[in-house]
């Protein structure tokens, strides 16, 4: 009931002044991010290598609209893969890239070079990375760019939303040999004609997209934080004859850390998304979306005035 008000509320350029500066928002901001510099990300990675898990790194920033900006994010990606390979954390951590902040809402192109510099550097340090999925209107644009950069590059990950109508039938479509393909639920509000409005349709989605992936040819990436989603992989992965090497279990940093370790003590492979950097805004009201019990956490925390 929460969620579409919160993210509408999110574009609010009141709201965003007002959380961006509250003393408290810090506080919440830590559980969620690594934190603001390359060094406090790969900190981060270190200690949740220790823990038996691998990464993948966002540099948060989103809806770029100057070519500058999306120039800086490109920079930053670079300096980062730099830091997590000479601290040893290569292919241990990857990278998560939001191609709306190299550049996608000024120019195509620009975007598509960009996220190319930064498949060229990961596959230089001999890691990943993954394009993100943002909202419905950039999709054909996400994987038309996807798929380009995937004749040289054919570890790059795609995301599928299975909220969208079109779950399905883009799971068949990326579901080839060798495709790495995160599946999620999907962070943003979408309009009834793109996408499912009730937790049980997209549930239901994610259950087809799932027993798409599993049974294909690719490295599917099941991205979720829901008990039930996650035992459903489990079966459908042993009934598949599918190894645990075949496939992995993503969360996001700060939600269920316990069932990060209990997944990966158990013997599953298991990637943490870690976003670190300056612009937590867009994600942070996400995560309050999300869970009604983050957003009272806040707003006890935007209570506090240290
Ligand atoms: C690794 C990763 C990458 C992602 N990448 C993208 C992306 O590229 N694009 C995009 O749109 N979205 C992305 N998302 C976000 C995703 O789409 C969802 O918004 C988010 O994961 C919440 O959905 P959920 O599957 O966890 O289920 P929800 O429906 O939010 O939660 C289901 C159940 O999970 C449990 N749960 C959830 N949160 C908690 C918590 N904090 N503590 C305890 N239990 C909890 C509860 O039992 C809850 O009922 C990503 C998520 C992950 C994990």
């Amino acid at each position: 009931v929460l969620r579409t008000p919160i993210l509408a509320a999110a574009r609010n350029p009141r709201i965003q002044r007002l959380v961006s500066t509250a003393p408290g928002s810090r506080q919440v901001v830590r559980r969620f991010v690594a934190g603001e510099s390359a060094d406090d990300a790969v900190g981060v990675t270190r200690r949740l290598a220790a823990d038996g898990l691998t990464v993948t790194l966002d540099h948060l920033g989103e809806d770029t609209t100057d070519v500058g900006r999306a120039e800086a994010t490109t920079k930053a990606y670079l300096r980062l893969l730099e830091c997590l390979a000479a601290a040893g954390l290569t292919p241990v951590a990857e990278v998560s890239v939001k191609l709306s902040a190299v550049g996608q809402a000024l120019d195509e192109t620009l975007a598509r070079d960009n996220a190319r510099v930064i498949c060229e550097a990961a596959q230089e340090v001999g890691t990943t990375a993954t394009l993100d999925a943002e909202d419905h209107t950039t999709t054909d644009s996400t994987l038309r760019l996807l798929t380009d950069l995937r004749r040289d590059f054919p570890w790059l990950g795609a995301v599928v939303q299975a909220c969208l109508r079109r779950a399905e039938a883009d799971c068949r479509a990326l579901a080839t040999q060798g495709s790495r393909v995160r599946l999620c639920k999907g962070a943003y509000a979408e309009p009834e004609q793109a996408a499912f409005q009730s937790r049980a349709e997209v549930d239901a989605s994610y259950a087809r997209c799932l027993a798409v992936l599993l049974a294909g040819p690719g490295y599917p990436m099941v991205a979720t934080h829901d008990p039930a989603l996650v035992a459903l992989a489990d079966r459908l992965a042993r009934r598949l004859g599918r190894g645990r090497d075949g496939y992995e279990y993503q969360l996001l940093h700060g939600v269920r850390p316990d069932e990060q370790r209990r997944l990966a003590a158990a013997g599953h492979r298991v990637r943490v998304y870690v976003p670190y950097g300056a612009e937590w805004y867009g994600y942070l009201m996400r995560r309050l979306a999300e869970r009604p019990a983050n957003v009272g956490f806040f707003l006890r925390a935007l209570a506090t005035r240290s």
